[in-house]
């Protein structure tokens, strides 16, 4: 702890994952002895750096930009990057850390990284993120590859700052090659990507269904956020007779009782990702109702689906859901639930997706677009979709028999953390004391 004072989120991240590894380490004193645990939560490389940038009117601005290049044993770093004033060298340890163990779940080779910067893309100009990600980039290069580093999208960072930033990698090194994921499909984006964070989430909630033999068919969703994640959330949930009844931002929550069909998606789609506007503006348009300020977890619901941010559901939020009948949380965001709402998930036994598992179907796309790109060849929708599917359930299962093995059947939390942590912990064995 003394380590890394202050670094609040890293060191909850970690206190979740090591709570749930007391029985494979009794089992297995190999793991002591060889001190995984204290090296795991080890960085292998942390880089820190400054951006200098020039707004439209040529004043100077300085932003500070991160990459954690956290565990390579199991493949080369791979993890997004996050435009959000929040960042700090905390919030990236925590998501870099847990993306180890969701790149472990995924069953591809990949090991975990993540990066990003303390810039608000929200206000700026296109020049001005441009301008941003081309200084960002120039730092960047020197540490990532195709085959050492390759970050992401994630909070603020979509198609527009992945090709931004593209360029200027190439520029740079002289070299067209698969360096970022999330490029868009002309020159070698994999389809299904921008959709699979979201349509993961959904699919990891259909296997926890199927384990009580139910479907989405009729089941109402509290959705949050209105970004990447959420948006494709509900567009799965739709296609699955399920009815997403909310989306939120920064700003608030918007709540449509009649369901957010497809058209009205098409707006969302419109507005946060051409626009760039705000939720609120749902409200206006359809006459649904707008809780300025407030998240999506008072509202009655089957399921919830986190899609926002770091713990955007507490102990309180979580017996909201509870008392007004959720029994399924999949999570599309990372790390949204507190420790104390994740206690209350396992205590009720409800149908608990954690993020490191239920979020994994972004990574795993992202994964094929690599393999994609060493192929230079470009799969269809379909082929991309069914292998996103068949990951979303190999994840799954792996979570679900974990969880049997160490006598806690349905204990999706602990299963997940100790199956991600297995398969790293027995690479670095191998790969000795490096
Ligand atoms: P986007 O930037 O596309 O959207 C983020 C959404 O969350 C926006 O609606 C944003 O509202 C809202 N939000 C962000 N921060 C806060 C906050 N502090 N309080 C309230 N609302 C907030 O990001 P993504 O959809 O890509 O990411 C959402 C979550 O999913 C993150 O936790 C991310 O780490 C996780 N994730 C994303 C993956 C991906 O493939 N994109 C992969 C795996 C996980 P506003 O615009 O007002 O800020």
């Amino acid at each position: 702890c003394q380590r890394n004072a202050g670094e609040v989120e890293f060191l909850q991240a970690v206190k979740e994952v090591l709570d749930s590894l007391a029985p494979v380490l009794a089992k297995n004193p190999k793991y002591v002895d060889a001190k995984i645990l204290e090296r795991i939560v080890e960085p292998e490389r942390q880089i820190m750096f400054r951006v200098p940038w020039q707004d439209d009117n040529g004043s100077v601005h300085v932003n500070r930009g991160f990459r954690i290049e956290y565990n390579s044993a199991l493949g080369p770093y791979k993890g997004g990057l996050r435009f959000h004033p929040t960042v700090n060298a905390s919030i990236l340890k925590f998501l870099g850390f847990e993306q180890v163990f969701k790149n472990s779940l995924t069953t591809l080779p990949l090991g975990g990284g993540k990066g990003g910067a303390d810039f608000d893309p929200k206000g700026k100009s296109d020049s001005e993120v441009m301008r941003f990600c081309q200084s960002f980039m120039t730092e960047l290069c020197r540490h990532i590859g195709p085959n050492t580093d390759i970050p992401a999208g994630d909070i603020g960072v979509g198609g527009r700052e992945i090709g931004y930033m593209f360029g200027q990698y190439k520029k740079i090194k002289n070299a067209f090659e698969g360096v970022l994921t999330g490029k868009a499909l002309n020159w070698g984006g994999s389809l299904i990507r921008p959709e699979a964070t979201g349509y993961g989430a959904v699919y990891f909630a259909e296997q926890m269904l199927k384990t009580r033999n139910e479907t989405f068919e009729g089941k109402v969703c509290a959705v949050s956020g209105s970004g990447n994640v959420a948006q494709y959330t509900v567009q799965k949930l739709n296609e699955l007779g399920g009815k997403a009844v909310t989306l939120s931002d920064s700003g608030g929550t918007i709540y449509d009782k009649d369901g957010i069909d497809d058209e009205k998606l098409a707006f969302v789609f419109e507005l946060k990702n051409v626009k760039r506007g705000r939720i609120k503006e749902y409200a206006d348009k359809f006459g649904a109702e707008y809780y300025e300020g407030k998240n999506p977890w008072g509202v009655k619901c089957d399921c919830a689906f986190p899609s926002a941010t770091q713990n955007e559901i507490g102990k309180e939020e979580a017996q909201t859901l509870l008392n007004n009948g959720c029994y399924v949380i999949s999570e599309g965001a990372n790390m949204p639930s507190t420790p104390e709402a994740q206690e209350l998930y396992v205590e009720n036994k409800i149908l608990y997706g954690p993020a490191k598992a239920a979020n994994a179907g972004g990574v795993a796309t992202s994964g094929l677009e690599m393999s994609q790109n060493s192929q230079r060849l470009s799969w269809t929708r379909e082929e991309v979709d069914e292998k996103l599917k068949g990951i979303m359930a190999a994840i799954h299962q792996q979570c679900f028999d974990t969880a049997e093995q160490y006598g806690q059947p349905g204990n999706l939390l602990m299963g997940s953390n100790i199956a991600g942590f297995v398969k790293v912990a027995d690479s670095m064995l191998d790969q000795g004391l490096v």
